[in-house]
């Protein structure tokens, strides 16, 4: 139904497509080694032999030893194993965990779950460029830190940070150190030896590899519990049949790093006429990703005066796929707690942009990428209007002069209830039913998410109406936001447009 001019994606910090060799080898294992690698007879045993090539190419890949890797299910997955691995801790008199602010959700949230069980944590303060104060870590680091976190690149604006002497610095008190390398891998020369780190996490997904599959460096010696208990499996690390397909695609996929590594001066350069290309649209732009030594593929951007919900919508109305400074809470629109961290205010975080690119990017993505922009920021084309959970009140619901459209699948009508006097259809039926559409109403469409609608209230607009506009979060955000009336009004009165 709704047809882009060009695709652009860019946002490859997310997750990245699945290259064909990926692909490829995953197919062929799933078809030819569907045994369980526990199991003894013949098919089970080229499974076992394809688990422990892949952990030999993880191995290779990351500088550390086969023994030393094991398969999680996700990035997260491992980081939380690590951190929760010290609860119970304590090496005698051991007991602070000192991390920076910037970490993955994973690590923060699980750090904040460790201390309401009275594990003591400190987050030491990182500049404005992100990078984490080595003075400042050095004073708080002593005989009392069992371990440091520290990611060696961050996922919202790319800077990179002295994981070495972040090393240097524990192993002068003792203490162990767990780098998150999930966004260092492929952009980064990455080896674990030469970093000297304790454990290390890396998820397949941001390499062109699949999504559902992380491993974890663990240095021998260094303390880890098992996070899932039940079988022998990873060393009695993590109880589970292997995703065989998944740890296959993996490896798979880093084998392409060398030449993911190759082309990093070419992603550079588009990131590069990005960069000029946004100064140029918008002077008082503010570049939050560091002026020097950050992510050659990752590029955050503060739209000073422009929420990045609506800008997110407009975008991705034009096939230009980004995300705000976080992706976790995208729907509730969190501001970003990196930014935050670097000092950026609440609202700040709130306009700004992550556009995060691949090797795949091409010049004419990104000057097709800076046409759009300028549009938007220019006011060429003005954009539709966002209705926050929080303005959806019984005035608005039952106004008539509102007219709201529901395009959730059936699928998500049977988990939700939807909005009241709401008219339901699909949104690959909307252009076939816009004679039912008054013309002189404001029409609100509402998914389950707040995802699919933005796209609709611009194909709306297309066709000429007005006054249109989405509800922010969908549903979910409605709900959450206003129980009471979801509670009372949700489900009445639903029509099909018709
Ligand atoms: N750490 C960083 C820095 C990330 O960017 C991500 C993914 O967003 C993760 C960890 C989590 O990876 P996964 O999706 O494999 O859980």
């Amino acid at each position: 139904m709704f047809r882009f001019r060009r695709q652009v994606y860019l946002d490859n910090n997310a997750t990245t497509s699945v290259t064909p060799n990926v692909r490829k080898k995953m197919c062929a294992v799933l078809k030819s080694c569907y045994g369980n690698p526990s199991s003894r007879y013949f098919v089970a045993r080229n499974a076992a032999a394809v688990l422990e090539t892949a952990r030999n190419d993880l191995a290779c890949a990351t500088g550390a030893l086969p023994d030393e890797i094991i398969f999680t299910g996700s990035a997260s997955e491992a980081n939380n194993q690590v951190l929760k691995s010290f609860l119970p801790a304590a090496d005698a008199g051991r007991t602070t965990i000192i991390s920076s602010p910037i970490e993955h959700a994973s690590v923060i949230a699980t750090l904040e779950w460790l201390k309401g069980m009275g594990m003591m944590v400190i987050f030491c303060p990182v500049d404005s460029e992100g990078r984490l104060d080595l003075v400042r870590l050095e004073s708080l680091t002593d005989e009392r830190t069992l371990l440091i976190c520290c990611m060696f690149a961050n996922n919202e604006t790319g800077v990179v940070q002295d994981v070495s002497q972040v090393v240097e610095i524990a192993k002068k008190h003792g203490a162990r150190v767990l780098s998150d390398c999930v966004q260092a891998l492929g952009k980064l020369p990455v080896d674990v030896k030469a970093l000297g780190v304790d454990y290390a996490t890396f998820s397949a997904h941001k390499i062109h590899g699949p999504k559902g599959v992380g491993a974890l460096y663990v240095r021998q010696g260094s303390p880890l519990n098992p996070l899932i208990h039940g079988g022998h499996q990873e060393f009695g690390l993590r109880a589970g049949t292997e995703g065989i397909h998944n740890i296959a695609g993996f490896a798979e996929a880093c084998k392409a790093i060398p030449d993911m590594l190759a082309r990093t001066a070419a992603v550079a350069e588009n990131r590069d006429m990005f960069i000029q290309g946004v100064r140029r649209i918008q002077p008082d732009a503010a570049i939050n990703s560091p002026s020097q030594g950050g992510l050659q593929n990752t590029i955050s951007v503060t739209f000073s005066g422009f929420d990045n919900a609506g800008f997110i919508a407009f975008l991705d109305h034009h096939g230009i796929w980004v995300s705000a400074g976080s992706a976790c809470n995208s729907e509730l629109n969190e501001p970003s707690h990196v930014l935050t961290a670097m000092g950026l205010s609440a609202d700040a975080a709130r306009q700004t942009l992550r556009f995060s690119l691949s090797s795949e990017t091409s010049r004419k993505d990104i000057r097709y990428t800076l046409d759009i922009l300028s549009d938007y920021l220019q006011k060429r084309i003005s954009p539709v209007n966002m209705v926050s959970p929080a303005q959806l009140n019984e005035n608005l619901l039952f106004s008539e002069s509102s007219f709201v459209i529901d395009i959730r699948s059936k699928f998500d009508r049977k988990i939700l209830k939807g909005l009241p006097n709401s008219h339901e259809t699909s949104a690959a039926a909307l252009k076939k039913l816009l004679q039912h559409v008054p013309r002189d109403k404001n029409i609100v469409v509402v998914c389950q998410t707040g995802i699919d609608a933005p796209i609709a209230a611009y194909f709306l607009r297309g066709e000429g109406y007005k006054n249109v506009g989405f509800v922010m979060g969908g549903i979910v955000g409605w709900k959450l936001f206003q129980p009471g009336l979801y509670n009372k009004f949700g489900g009445m009165n639903i029509s099909q447009l018709e």
